[in-house]
């Protein structure tokens, strides 16, 4: 079982990503949860990508693929993924395709889409802020990225959507009914394959 999660930011897909890791028994994949880490240990790359998070920007595709790489191939081993917050741009999926061939596993079970009306996104990062103190949760920063998701991230759905992967999600109702929305599309994507 192979997922991609795209979304906004606020969207849940860290939440629905954790759900769909402990439904389905493989592994949670968070390119910002990895970044986070990597900046709270003072790595390399932690000390170049700081900058890049607090501003809300992406950070540069080498880097976020270099941090991937490991895990992903681990994943892949041990019975699959749910990838949340990457690819974040054509460029990355591109990459990450021609990689996934070299390493022999390319077929994607599924791409989650979820659909969240602006308003709704800014108002759970602003709760968010105060429950977690991300340093990207301000009222700026949140604009910000929010701008980034439409113009890098948004044209994945495209991408993925013209090789008939994309499911789309209305991401604005209870954690508990997206979660069974998402289970339900992924199942029928499946037997449509089978
Ligand atoms: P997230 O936790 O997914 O909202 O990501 C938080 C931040 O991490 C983003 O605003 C970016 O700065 C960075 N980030 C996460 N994933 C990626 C990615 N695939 N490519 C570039 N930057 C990323």
């Amino acid at each position: 079982m192979r997922l991609l999660m795209v979304a906004p930011p606020g969207a849940g897909k860290g939440t629905q990503a954790t759900r769909l890791s402990g439904h389905y028994g493989i592994a949670h994949l968070s390119s910002g949860d990895l970044l986070r880490k990597e900046v709270a240990a003072g790595t390399a790359i932690g000390r170049i990508a700081a900058g890049y998070l607090s501003r809300g920007d992406l950070v540069p595709d080498d880097l976020v693929m270099q941090m991937l790489v490991s895990p992903v191939r681990r994943a892949v081993e041990s019975g699959g993924y749910v990838l949340d917050g990457f690819p974040r741009t054509v460029r990355q999926a591109e990459e990450a395709y021609a990689w996934a061939r070299q390493e022999g596993g390319v077929e994607l079970t599924a791409v989650v889409h979820l659909v969240v009306a602006r308003d709704e996104l800014r108002r759970r990062m602003l709760a968010r802020a105060a429950t977690e103190g991300r340093t990207d949760d301000t009222a700026e920063t949140i604009d910000h990225r929010l701008d980034v998701y439409d113009r890098e991230t948004e044209p994945l759905i495209d991408y993925y959507s013209g090789r008939g992967l994309v499911v789309d999600i209305d991401g604005g109702k209870g954690i508990d009914d997206v979660f069974e929305d998402i289970v339900a599309s992924i199942e029928s994507v499946r037997s449509g394959r089978s």
